[in-house]
């Protein structure tokens, strides 16, 4: 038996379950990764993240070589054209199966359905495997067989789910079947990176062994103090682990395993620290089912359809202001020029960023989805979908309407001395901690673009006057 490993987002030897799977019942295994230049632009793909990817795909062939295992590299104009490139390579490879982890956004969903549909008429056999989630789409259900709309039932079946299983760290490579090294050809890759923008990559180095490195700092210090650092932007108080778990150079799973050692086993009593980053994992799952159980939302739609009434403005002036970290709100500013500079934004500052934009600007969510996934280095569909659709109230268990964050509120709660804002708004850097987050003119820097009270005062009022659908109600 020959398999034929697709990498995608699972870049990564260890705790991976298509690869592992091949080492135990394949004699020999191959394996592919596939650029698709039109799913780039139009998901779109940040450049960052392209260069993150590339740097992964570096590694990665050098450490299946290092296995036996040749890597190889294709290149398509459209998701069309990959069934018949896969199907060609795995013929001309001579291979018998197709393994794959699942992912769960419609359009990568129906890529894998025609890519095993042509596989399976050639007569090669296609294995799914699930490695971006802890808990599978599909186990978490309702008393009525029915997908969870709300975060805290869905936890609750979810670790009931979860703590069923066995949690021994899922963490070292599997045995391989061919010992003898080959050498990993990474000429295409060389052409790749000439398109990719490499100006904030330095914030992030690649691979398996910097993603656990990570993992592992996290869980010696920060994780124990997580539940009260976590907020506060100018504080190392996460994991930083997303992109890492965006391009899959590590698992979920392994970060779970980790945490619950820490907390001798325990998942959601003992350390708060620890539970609270377990909660955020969860959400992360929550929002890959979401996709699964609702693909509407991968259509461009709000997950509460009635939402879709309110007035979005499509002034591109504003948005461009917001893209460019140019509002006059210093906090605003800062996050979006973090964005900028780093590929990256805090969690608590894409909250306010994203409630700023639709709750104050009033600008459509799906223009700041879209500019986010442009932008992360971290772009997950699921998970930035899901974040904007609850910042914008028009999500499953999203904000309600009328709890709109005041970002200068926020500022002096999450950033009381101003350090972030100073770190990127140098422009402010002079100003006090009593001044900086709601500033007096100052040469250089614009005006606030918006009247925080008035623009939150309208938008309740628009969204109090949507014509409710009674049918979007549920658990
Ligand atoms: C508008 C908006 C857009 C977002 N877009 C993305 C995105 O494209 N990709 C992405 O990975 N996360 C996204 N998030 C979630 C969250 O902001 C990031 O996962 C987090 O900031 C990553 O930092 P960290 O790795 O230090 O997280 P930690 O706090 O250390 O959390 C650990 C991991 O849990 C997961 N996680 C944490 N918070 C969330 C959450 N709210 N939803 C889903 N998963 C979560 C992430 O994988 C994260 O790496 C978005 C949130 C919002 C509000």
């Amino acid at each position: 038996m020959k398999t034929l490993v697709w990498f995608r987002n699972d870049l990564r030897l260890s705790d991976n379950p298509a690869l592992s799977r091949a080492a135990i019942d394949s004699d020999a295994i191959e394996a592919v990764y596939i650029h698709c230049h039109e799913y780039v632009k139009s998901h779109p793909v940040a450049p960052v993240r392209l260069h993150f990817i590339f740097e992964h795909l570096q590694l990665l062939g050098d450490e299946l070589a290092a296995q036996g295992i040749s890597l190889t590299l294709l290149e398509v104009k459209t998701a069309k054209e990959i069934p018949a490139a896969i199907l060609k390579l795995a013929q001309q490879k001579s291979c018998d199966q197709l393994h794959i982890n699942a992912e769960y956004p419609l359009d990568e969903f129906v890529r894998d359905k025609n890519v095993a549909a042509t596989c399976k008429a050639a007569g090669i056999i296609v294995r799914r495997f699930h490695d971006r989630v802890i808990v599978p789409p599909g186990m978490i259900r309702n008393g009525q067989g029915l997908p969870y709309k709300v975060f805290t039932a869905f936890k609750r079946t979810w670790l009931q789910q979860a703590t069923a299983v066995s949690w021994a760290s899922p963490s070292s490579a599997p045995a391989f079947p061919k010992a003898v090294a080959c050498k990993f050809d990474n000429a295409v890759l060389k052409k790749w990176f000439a398109e990719a923008d490499d100006r904030v990559a330095a914030h992030w180095p690649a691979g398996e062994a910097e993603a656990h490195e990570r993992l592992k700092d996290f869980m010696d210090t920060a994780i124990r103090h997580y539940h009260e650092t976590r907020d506060f932007p100018a504080t190392e108080g996460t994991s930083t682990l997303s992109p890492y778990l965006a391009v899959g150079s590590i698992s979920p799973r392994q970060c779970l395993g980790a945490a619950l050692h820490v907390n001798g086993g325990e998942w959601d009593t003992g350390s708060e620290g620890v539970t609270t980053w377990i909660n955020e994992l969860i959400w992360r799952d929550f929002y890959q089912h979401v996709v699964t159980d609702f693909p509407q939302v991968c259509k461009h739609n709000p997950m509460q359809t009635y939402t879709d009434q309110f007035p979005w403005r499509k002034d591109e002036k504003v948005f461009e202001r917001w893209c460019q970290g140019q509002t006059g709100i210093p906090i605003v500013d800062a996050a979006m020029r973090q964005l900028l500079q780093t590929g990256w934004m805090h969690n608590r500052l894409r909250m306010v960023v994203a409630m700023f934009l639709t709750k104050n600007l009033q600008i459509d969510w799906r223009w700041g989805e879209h500019w986010f996934m442009s932008r992360l280095i971290d772009g997950d569909f699921a998970a930035n979908n899901g974040g904007w659709q609850w910042s914008a109230s028009t999500g499953t268990d999203a904000a309600p309407y009328f709890r709109v964050f005041n970002p200068v509120s926020q500022s002096r709660k999450f950033d009381p001395d101003g350090h972030f804002i100073r770190q990127y708004v140098p422009e402010l850097a002079h100003l006090d901690k009593k001044n900086i987050h709601q500033p007096p003119p100052v040469n250089g820097y614009p005006l606030p673009i918006v009247d925080l009270v008035v623009s939150r005062k309208q938008t309740i009022e628009l969204f109090g006057k949507l014509d409710r659908k009674p049918a979007e109600t549920g658990n």
